[in-house]
């Protein structure tokens, strides 16, 4: 007999669970959350501890193997180690991430090793103080750095840098961070800047291809492909041709779409399912757990929604409309 899967109409198979823990996030970065006026969820609306376990068990019995969660600021949920300790034992859950600010981490990287992480991503706008300052409008670029650093001294692989590169604030400085890639010996990912900032104030004039940015770092060093680790990473990968420690990442949504191999389903802090990041339509989980629906019905209603999974992104469409959600209200 034949297991049920997170099959889309497509034929594309949802490996990838990515679960916001919690709306809130300690930056304001411009391209993602207000600065002000910010209308939190009631913390009787996010989910539970208990659910989302629940939730990531249904899933992983539907074939999911990755969790990675994120916010906001995942940091910011009280006693997230606990969360990760449940996960952690669920059989079959292969890998365990977490996308982050990185601020704190200094103090906080080897609980969150020993509750059972796999691996962390930190974001890294800037490596220059100012700079830093005006994306995330928070002065805190030590404090990442000190993060990052604390995630090796901790035993973590060295973790990814998340970088989303904006014309005319940060993209002097992109061969600078490949020099820190291999530095650290950490893979930085320059991210393109999606439609999904709070005031639909994006502008393609904004938007550094993918394709420039290893143009840039080329002038200065040397890159050969490698090869992904999975056809649905988001990242198309390099190395230092010399043979220097770290990796390039490229993740290009705008200019070279990857919605044909997306394994991804998000989880949002309120409880809604969303089928990609683009999409127009929550699909409300937590109303059914709380209504008391079994683990059957909610496996129906997880393989329902992926059903409804669209093709792409259409963000190159003439017709394509900004979801009304911020990327730290969906979960990055
Ligand atoms: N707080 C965590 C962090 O800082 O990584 C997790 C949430 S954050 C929304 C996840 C990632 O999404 C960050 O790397 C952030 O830079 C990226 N992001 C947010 N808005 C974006 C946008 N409009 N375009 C591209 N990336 C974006």
């Amino acid at each position: 007999m034949t297991l049920p899967s997170l099959q889309d109409k497509f034929g594309r198979t949802i490996k990838d669970l990515r679960i916001s823990v919690t709306d809130r996030c300690n930056f304001r970065c411009f391209y993602c959350i207000p600065d002000e006026n910010i209308v939190w969820k009631r913390k009787q609306d996010l989910l539970t501890y208990d659910e989302i376990v629940l939730l990531t068990e249904v899933a992983v019995s539907l074939g999911v193997e990755k969790v990675r969660l994120t916010g906001g600021e995942p940091q910011l949920r009280g006693d997230l180690e606990l969360l990760i300790a449940r996960l952690a034992k669920i059989p079959g859950l292969r890998d365990l991430a977490m996308t982050t600010n990185g601020v704190g981490l200094k103090r906080r990287a080897s609980a969150l090793r020993s509750a059972g992480l796999n691996r962390i991503t930190i974001m890294c706008d800037s490596l220059k103080p100012d700079t830093f300052k005006t994306i995330t409008r928070r002065d805190a670029l030590q404090s990442v750095l000190d993060g990052i650093e604390a995630t090796i001294v901790a035993g973590f692989r060295p973790p990814k840098i998340n970088c989303v590169v904006i014309r005319g604030m940060n993209d002097d400085e992109v061969a600078d961070f490949a020099d820190f890639a291999r530095a650290k010996g950490v893979c930085v990912r320059f991210i393109e800047h999606m439609p999904l900032d709070n005031g639909h104030q994006w502008d393609r004039r904004m938007l550094v291809g993918g394709r420039e940015v290893l143009q840039r770092i080329q002038e200065r060093h040397q890159l050969v492909p490698i090869d992904r680790d999975s056809p649905s990473e988001t990242a198309l990968k390099y190395a230092f041709a010399d043979g220097a420690p770290g990796e390039i990442g490229i993740i290009a949504p705008v200019t070279m779409p990857f919605c044909g191999a997306c394994s991804r389903l998000r989880l949002t802090a309120d409880g809604n399912l969303r089928t990609c990041l683009f999409s127009m339509v929550d699909h409300n989980v937590r109303d059914l757990l709380r209504r008391g629906e079994t683990r059957d019905q909610i496996a129906q209603f997880m393989i329902d929604t992926v059903l409804k999974k669209k093709a792409g992104h259409r963000i190159n469409e003439p017709d394509f409309i900004q979801p009304p959600r911020t990327m730290s209200f969906i979960g990055g």
